[in-house]
């Protein structure tokens, strides 16, 4: 699957194979791209801003409805790709793929609503007779970066607000899973003018770092690692960023929680992408009172959670996206067992997959819950009541998203004001998402929102226009 620069498929002899995380074997190829390949994409973007810039908002719309609607014709086609690049299981690939298919048709929709308003100048000491309005325009050439495990739909969180703002976009995938976004990138450029969607495939460390110190790419929205987020926004010196990262996601269990729909709740949220989502479910918090309860009833649950081959739609967990990152699992989790948790069910590891795992008596210094464990693991904390479970829900540096199950409408309440995290899901585990709700976390889980309206906002600039009626 080749690049997309400067409205041209582009090849490159030097090659760089995609491997199937549950079998080892080759699924494809990209080309290896370098400095100048990017460096191209960046001129041709600056090219394509002015074109974008004449199109009408309504056909900007029209492209984007088509993109929808090719993409919809092709889904099955769209959702084996991600499976085979990525290892997930095919239903949850094919929910990415409904899912990529309303980010864009939510575009579509939004890039008609972007207005500006007028200003009561005369408000302002010397402002009687002035006319003030403000236009909303389009930043110029927005730069994304993107990570393995949502290929499509976080790419395509970033590539179609940002044509829905008239802005060109330069996109570097992960170089893990890059094939089903560079095959859609294929149908979307034809849409647009040469140069306004760009696709280059490379190393993080060369394409990403030429991307964000570029003087001639005005923002850099990036999804992945705290490490690397961080390393961005020292290297992005005056352009602006967004910086979608890493999560250690919270469920609280509070004593009187529907027990059913937490443990529902719980095996959803932990497990679903083997773990590798950064709002999978990442830390237990359980009220002493109702933790043997919950944990018999999880473990009943566990239990029925299939891993196996993810082509086949029976398969609930794949396997991790490579053996480097089942061996950091299986090493948190037994360093864990080390310090005194308790091993309910699971903890194995054969090659790239990791067993479907539940600890108990975890506390709040164990390296599995202190940072971000990418895996699908229910670590079980124990607290007693409801100001305790704050105070652990709180201690992490992340704050993405976060969830409590609880009968009590006080203590949801409170919860929604007092956990630090960019949203708090109350009788709902925290990897409830839908496209058009404001997503992003406080605290190292990064700054900036996305969700199309709320990504736009953030592409767009602000002028204002004044008219002397003296
Ligand atoms: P990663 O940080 O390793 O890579 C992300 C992207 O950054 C890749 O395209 C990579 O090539 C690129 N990159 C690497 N070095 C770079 C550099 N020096 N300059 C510029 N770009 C560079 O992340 P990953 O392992 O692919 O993804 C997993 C991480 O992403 C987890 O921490 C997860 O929580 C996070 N994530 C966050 C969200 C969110 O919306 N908050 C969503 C999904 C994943």
């Amino acid at each position: 699957m080749n690049m997309l620069i400067d409205g041209q498929i582009v090849d490159k002899k030097e090659k760089i194979p995609v491997i199937n995380p549950a079998n080892g074997e080759t699924v494809g190829e990209v080309p290896f791209g370098k400095k100048e390949d990017v460096k191209k994409a960046i001129d041709a973007a600056n090219r394509a801003k002015k074109d974008l810039n004449n199109i009408s908002s309504r056909k900007i719309s029209q492209a984007l409805e088509d993109i929808a609607q090719e993409l919809s014709k092709h889904w099955k086609e769209f959702a084996r790709l991600i499976t085979l690049e990525s290892g997930k299981p095919i239903t949850t690939s094919q929910d990415e793929v409904k899912r990529t298919i309303d980010t864009i048709k939510l575009s579509a929709e939004e890039s008609k609503r972007i207005y500006g308003e007028t200003i009561p100048l005369d408000a302002g000491i010397g402002g009687k007779g002035f006319i003030g309005f403000t236009l909303k325009i389009p930043l110029g050439v927005v730069g994304a970066i993107t990570p393995f495990n949502y290929p499509l739909n976080l790419a395509m969180h970033k590539l179609a607000p940002a044509l829905a703002a008239k802005n060109a976009v330069i996109l570097k995938p992960s170089l893990q899973a890059p094939l089903a976004i560079l095959k859609l990138s294929h149908i979307m450029g034809p849409y647009f003018p040469d140069g306004a969607v760009n696709v280059v495939t490379g190393k993080g460390s060369v394409i990403g770092e030429e991307m964000v110190t570029s003087d001639l790419i005005d923002k850099i929205s990036f999804t992945g690692s705290v490490e690397t987020g961080r390393l961005i926004s020292q290297q992005a010196a005056m352009k602006k960023i967004t910086l979608e990262l890493g999560g250690n996601d919270p469920l609280i269990v509070l004593e009187d929680a529907d027990l059913d729909k937490a443990v529902e709740g719980t095996v959803r949220g932990s497990y679903i992408g083997a773990g590798q989502v950064c709002i999978a479910v990442k830390r237990l918090i359980v009220d002493e009172k109702v933790a043997d309860e919950f944990s018999q009833l999880l473990v009943k649950e566990t239990q029925k959670v299939k891993m196996g081959d993810p082509l086949n739609s029976n398969t609930n967990v794949g396997p991790l996206i490579d053996e480097q990152a089942a061996s950091e699992v299986e090493k948190v989790v037994f360093e864990a067992l080390s310090d005194g948790a308790e091993l309910l069910y699971g903890g194995k590891r054969e090659g790239n997959f990791y067993t479907p795992t539940v600890l108990d008596k975890v506390t709040a210094s164990m390296r599995l819950v202190k940072q971000e464990t990418f895996g699908p693991i229910s670590p079980i904390i124990r607290v007693n009541g409801f100001e305790e479970a704050i105070k652990v829900a709180n201690n992490t540096l992340y704050g993405l998203q976060s969830s409590i199950f609880t009968e009590n409408i006080h203590y949801a309440l409170r919860a929604a004001q007092e956990i630090d995290a960019g949203a708090v899901m109350i009788n709902k585990q925290s990897t409830f998402r839908t496209d058009n709700m404001p997503f992003g976390g406080f605290k190292m889980s990064g700054m900036g929102k996305e969700g199309v309206k709320y990504a736009i906002e953030d592409m767009i600039r602000t002028k204002l226009v004044v008219i002397n009626t003296n």
